[in-house]
């Protein structure tokens, strides 16, 4: 892959500089034949990023085929309409993936892509970008009861809302909105249906992988850059070898920062930020280095990956069900193998827990302040 990378993007003089350096580091070492490359892989354990499945290749996208929202529907009036909500919060998610055959990733972060002007920006062609997205929608888990391509649409939308803040009015470059809602779009994929610690207790290949650090963070990244190898799915081809390594530093910090473990420490920086915040007159958050950017970046895909408490009921609740169906199955697991079984996996011990799961918890209760606070930065202007 990094021969691939090199060769591509030699265009850029800043590119050329950086290969000769590349070049001269490597000078040592004669590239190996193929026959040593297969017999290291198969030496070599875990040289494989799992998960990557291949796909056939999409069915000949042409510019003329392309659906208005990017995905063959016979509902295109019902789905026109709900995408009438595309920048509001109460957009109904649900309603997308029934009216575009359950492909509401796909459809959502086309739409957004194509409303935010993406395409044009960064050069991003239009058969690629559909490919890479219904590439990665495929890579979510169907059989999963919450964290499937729905979530992930949902997350992408309520980051695009967020970015809209009008306290953030103008604040952030279009390469870093690309990369919020980027970040947003793979955050979860390839996700198993089980958490970190069970990954962890079960000795699970990836928890070894990842030497039980954030382990599906990780690898919900490695699972998302990777599928931009495969055919016509690079959607960042167009972008200069700096802009590339920037977007990929800004997507790992988001992504990373979705791991519920990290979610004290993220709130605690957010509540000094936002304490110590700095307005323009224009009532616009001040945001003048990285650190702090990437600070508001990071708890925005966060908030959106926890804001099913803050949207209209009728969705909360069918949030609550699906992830309680998928606690109590990572329940069964663990009770199939002997093992203790983690708080609200317990589906015998559930009228409890419903119940104080329909109620805001405390987690819930803080991330909700953490949310508001962020967008009430400015009270006025909501
Ligand atoms: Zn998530």
């Amino acid at each position: 892959s990094t021969r691939r990378e090199h060769t591509h993007q030699s265009t850029t003089p800043v590119a050329s500089d950086n290969n000769k350096k590349d070049k001269q580091n490597e000078v040592e070492i004669p590239p190996p034949t193929q026959k040593e490359r297969d017999k290291k892989k198969k030496q070599q354990p875990m040289c494989q990023i799992s998960g990557v499945k291949k796909l056939m290749p999409s069915s000949g996208l042409t510019n003329s085929s392309i659906p208005r929202f990017g995905v063959k529907t016979d509902q295109e009036e019902l789905l026109s309409k709900e995408l009438e909500n595309l920048n509001k919060w109460g957009l109904n998610i649900f309603h997308v993936s029934e009216y575009s055959s359950s492909r509401s990733l796909s459809c959502i972060m086309y739409t957004i892509f194509q409303e935010r002007e993406l395409l044009k920006t960064f050069k991003i062609p239009v058969e690629t970008l559909l490919t890479y997205v219904l590439t990665l929608e495929e890579h979510y888990h169907a059989d999963v009861a919450y964290h499937n391509s729905l979530h992930a649409a949902d997350v992408i939308q309520s980051t695009h809302v967020l970015l809209a803040t009008p306290a953030l009015d103008a604040v952030f470059t279009d390469l870093e909105i690309l990369a919020a809602l980027f970040a947003a779009a793979i955050h979860d994929v390839d996700h198993p249906g089980v958490s970190n610690q069970f990954l962890i207790n079960t000795n699970s290949e990836l928890a070894l992988m990842y030497n039980d650090e954030s382990v599906l963070e990780n690898h919900h990244l490695a699972v998302g850059f990777k599928l931009l190898q495969e055919e016509n799915c690079d959607i960042f081809q167009s972008l200069g070898k700096r802009q590339r390594q920037m977007l990929r530093k800004m997507v790992i910090d988001m992504v990373l920062a979705t791991d519920m473990s990290k979610h004290m420490s993220l709130l605690a920086d957010l509540k000094t930020m936002v304490e110590t915040k700095k307005v323009t007159s224009s009532g616009v958050l001040l945001l003048d280095n990285y650190t702090d950017r990437i600070q508001v970046l990071r708890n925005m895909v966060h908030c959106a990956d926890l804001s099913n408490p803050t949207k209209p009921l009728e969705l909360y609740r069918q949030w609550t069900d699906r992830i309680m169906e998928e606690f109590f199955r990572q329940g069964d697991k663990e009770r199939e193998r002997g093992m203790e079984i983690s708080p609200m996996c317990d589906k015998h011990t559930a009228s409890v827990e419903k119940s104080q799961v329909s109620k805001p918890s405390g987690l819930f209760h803080l991330t909700s302040a953490a949310l508001l606070g962020f967008l009430l930065i400015h009270s006025d202007s909501l």
